[in-house]
């Protein structure tokens, strides 16, 4: 099918952006176009107008201090995972990354669409839930910042307002002694995952987990953190007991959906496998005294 008509427009600042999303309460924003562009010809959407944002100079950065890696709005996701000082900084987003599509779209498609497409099983959105990290936002009324917590409400459903733009997504640098994973399962590769997990642990220098982060996709109607199988992991040595019971108790507590893609039976086998998984690479990856 094609699209429905619109009116395209070229926002060459932010200032632009802000005032032409203002003007009319039916724009979309336009990015790599990867999950916008389907999307119309689907006719799942009619806006009036269509805003490329993607000659905004500052929306091409990626900036990373000691503490925080911070994306621009038109940084593609093949750009962040190619990066070495992205990847030195935090090692999730390459091997997440990994998992998007394939190369070709993340030519295209940005990092922070993805987050703004917030389909539940994107595995970007997991990744910036399980960070604790954050996007940063404008409109009229100025900037504001949204946790990954508050942004995610529902399948391709956020917190961001019809006027506003995200002008960032930002994700902590990772410190000595934290393990990472991040793994999947989907029908085929590039697919979208039938279940992914995130995983970041703390690790102290006696073998001890001190703090545990994990999220998952693919498993209900947004990513969500599983906050039971972390409780099991602090103030635990993760052992083979330890990743299993924590499969475990993520399973316990969510209901996984039944689709097209899997049963709610394979599905769970399937979140509980990568937790315990995941769980255990995040372990090792932290350097833990033998
Ligand atoms: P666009 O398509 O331009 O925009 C997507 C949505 O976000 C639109 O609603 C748009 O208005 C909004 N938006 C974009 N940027 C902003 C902004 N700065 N502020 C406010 N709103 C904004 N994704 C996965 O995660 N996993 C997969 O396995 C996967 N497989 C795919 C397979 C195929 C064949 C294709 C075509 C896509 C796939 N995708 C997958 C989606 C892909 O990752 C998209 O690139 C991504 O979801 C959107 O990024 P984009 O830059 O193309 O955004």
């Amino acid at each position: 099918m094609k699209p429905p008509q619109f009116e395209y427009q070229r926002a060459l600042s932010i200032e632009g952006a802000v005032a032409a999303r203002a003007a009319n309460d039916n724009t979309a924003i336009l990015a790599g176009g990867q999950s916008l562009l389907p999307t119309l010809n689907f006719r799942l959407g009619a806006p009036d107008a269509l805003i490329d944002i993607s000659r905004i100079p500052s929306f091409n950065q990626i900036d990373i201090t000691d503490s925080e890696i911070k994306i621009g709005a038109m940084v593609r996701q093949r750009q962040v995972e190619l990066n070495d000082e992205v990847h030195q900084a935090n090692p999730l987003l390459r091997e997440t990354l990994a998992h998007v599509a394939h190369i070709v779209v993340r030519n295209r498609g940005t990092v922070v669409g993805s987050l703004a497409h917030a389909d539940a099983a994107a595995e970007m959105p997991a990744v910036l839930l399980g960070c604790d990290g954050y996007v940063e936002v404008i409109g009229p009324n100025g900037k504001r910042s949204i946790t990954a917590d508050e942004f995610f409400r529902f399948h391709l459903t956020t917190a961001l307002a019809q006027d506003e733009i995200i002008t960032a997504a930002c994700f902590p640098v990772l410190q000595p002694g934290q393990g990472w994973a991040f793994g999947e399962i989907a029908r085929r590769r590039g697919d979208y995952a039938i279940a992914g997990v995130c995983v970041l642990l703390d690790v102290d220098g006696s073998g001890l987990c001190t703090n545990a982060k994990l999220s998952a996709c693919g498993i209900g109607s947004r990513p969500l953190r599983l906050q039971a199988a972390e409780q099991i992991l602090i103030g635990s040595r993760l052992g083979e007991d330890a990743c299993k019971a924590a499969g475990e108790a993520a399973l316990d507590a969510v209901e996984t959906p039944d689709d097209g893609q899997a049963s709610r039976a394979y599905r769970a086998q399937v979140l509980a496998t990568l937790v315990r998984r995941n769980v255990a690479r995040a372990y090792e990856r932290a350097g833990v005294p033998a």
